[in-house]
């Protein structure tokens, strides 16, 4: 079998075709660099199981669209106008009520919630028709060597792939942090989270509602139509109890647990679970590798932030490879890496630990942690810097915002 040795100085090779790998690589192209996609073909069957939708802020539709993907995307997703979040336990203190809207940052929507299915497969078909990516199809990477000039790729199959620098986006299982000397802190939650969709009575008025309860958020995030997905965090056994039951059963639980908020719900999807847990790298590269998406760094679905990091990750490397290439640099020195790294760190970071403390307050039932709860969202609901701050925050407006993710950045034809 042939093997892709590419003495290609420039050349780039990005691992994994999830929605990261593959937004990487169309950032890539898009910059006008050439890629090596090393990745298993999509498969329609793992599509379809597929339960995931993927709430994307303002900074990611913007870099969909400069990547020219999902042009029509009104047809297959649904704007996110306001977020309601509303303290569902029991106990002395309450949290108040707390509701953003996204007219109060002069905006439209804070963003579109899309189904993962409908995502992957239009990044998918965007990055076939791409001139300047090639897709090398693959079991999958069994092992990554530093080799003169570069980084080489042992294929499940035998075949080699060589690359000045190698983009991974291999998710929570990456091979890549290892190859690189790059230290991993993996943990886990005493938590499963449901998805599924589902139809209800009301409209859900472009509205995320996000009821945290003692085990955990429950959110919905609207779908076309009065359809929303659904992400139900709970313990392990009751998970277990709530994938067991008939959708009849299930809808009448969702139902209590929404108060009737969105009225009736008679159809629900079928469900898929997903226990907790957190991934967080000590570097976002090193040594030629660059981590990306879930590669990087893990989190709990809470305030949809997952997916949102690892474009933020793809549109952020494109940018410091584009940048070495046009000062006739090496695209995958220590420079550009430490470049990526300090572009990235503090986000993933900042937004890990937030995360991780916002689960961890709804796991703690103590008295102390409710008043400090309750005693913030009162702050928020009163000070308007605050919740502004927060908005553009949440959507991903802080820091540097890379070129792709800005809007009518511009594009090169493919
Ligand atoms: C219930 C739930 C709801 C969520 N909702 C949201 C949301 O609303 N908004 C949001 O922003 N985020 C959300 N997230 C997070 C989001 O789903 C993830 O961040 C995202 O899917 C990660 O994408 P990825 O491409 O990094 O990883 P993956 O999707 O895991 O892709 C990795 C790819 O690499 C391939 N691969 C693995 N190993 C190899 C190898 N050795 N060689 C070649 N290929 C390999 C795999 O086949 C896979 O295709 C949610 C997560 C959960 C669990």
């Amino acid at each position: 079998m042939a093997n892709l040795t590419s003495s290609e100085p420039r050349s780039i090779a990005v691992l994994g075709a999830g929605p990261v790998g593959l937004a990487t690589a169309l950032a890539f192209a898009t910059h006008e660099l050439d890629v090596l996609l090393v990745a298993p073909a999509l498969d329609p069957a793992r599509l379809a199981d597929e339960r995931r939708t993927a709430a994307l802020f303002g900074p990611s539709i913007d870099f969909l669209d400069n990547l020219g993907v999902l042009a029509h995307r009104t047809a297959v997703s649904a704007p996110i106008r306001a977020i309601r979040i509303a303290d569902a336990r029991e106990g002395l203190v309450h949290a108040p009520e707390m509701a953003f809207h996204a007219r109060e940052i002069g905006r439209e929507a804070f963003g579109s919630n899309i189904s993962n299915a409908v995502l992957v497969k239009a990044l998918a078909d965007a990055v076939m028709a791409h001139g300047r990516i090639t897709w090398i199809s693959t079991p999958g990477a069994t092992a990554i060597t530093h080799a003169p000039g570069g980084i080489q790729l042992k294929l499940a199959e035998g075949r080699t792939v060589d690359a000045r620098l190698l983009a991974a986006a291999d998710g929570r299982l990456s091979i890549a942090p290892r190859a690189a000397g790059i230290s991993v802190r993996r943990w886990s939650y005493p938590q499963v989270a449901i998805a599924t969709t589902f139809h209800h009575s009301r409209p859900h008025r472009d509205t995320v509602i996000e009821l945290h309860g003692a085990h955990g958020p429950l959110t919905t995030v609207p779908l076309a139509g009065d359809s929303s997905s659904l992400v139900w965090v709970e313990t392990p056994d009751a998970a277990r109890a709530l994938l067991d039951i008939d959708a009849e059963a299930f809808a009448a639980h969702l139902e209590e647990r929404l108060q009737g908020v969105l009225g009736t719900i008679d159809t629900v999807g079928p469900r898929a679970s997903y226990p907790l847990s957190a991934l967080a790298a000590s570097r976002m590269g090193a040594s030629a590798i660059a981590l990306l998406g879930e590669a990087a760094h893990v989190i709990p679905p809470i305030g949809a932030q997952g997916l949102n990091l690892g474009l933020r990750d793809a549109a952020a490397l494109a940018d410091c490879v584009a940048d070495a290439r046009t000062r006739g640099a090496d695209i995958a020195s220590d420079e550009v890496l430490e470049a990526y790294h300090r572009m990235r760190s503090i986000d993933v970071a900042a937004r890990s630990a937030s995360i991780d403390a916002l689960n961890r307050s709804l796991l703690a039932d103590m008295l102390p942690v409710d008043v400090f709860r309750s005693l913030t969202a009162r702050l928020i609901a009163g000070l308007h810097p605050l919740r502004q701050l927060l908005m553009h925050g949440g959507m991903g407006y802080v820091g540097h915002l890379p070129r792709l993710m800005r809007p009518n950045a511009p594009r090169p034809s493919p």
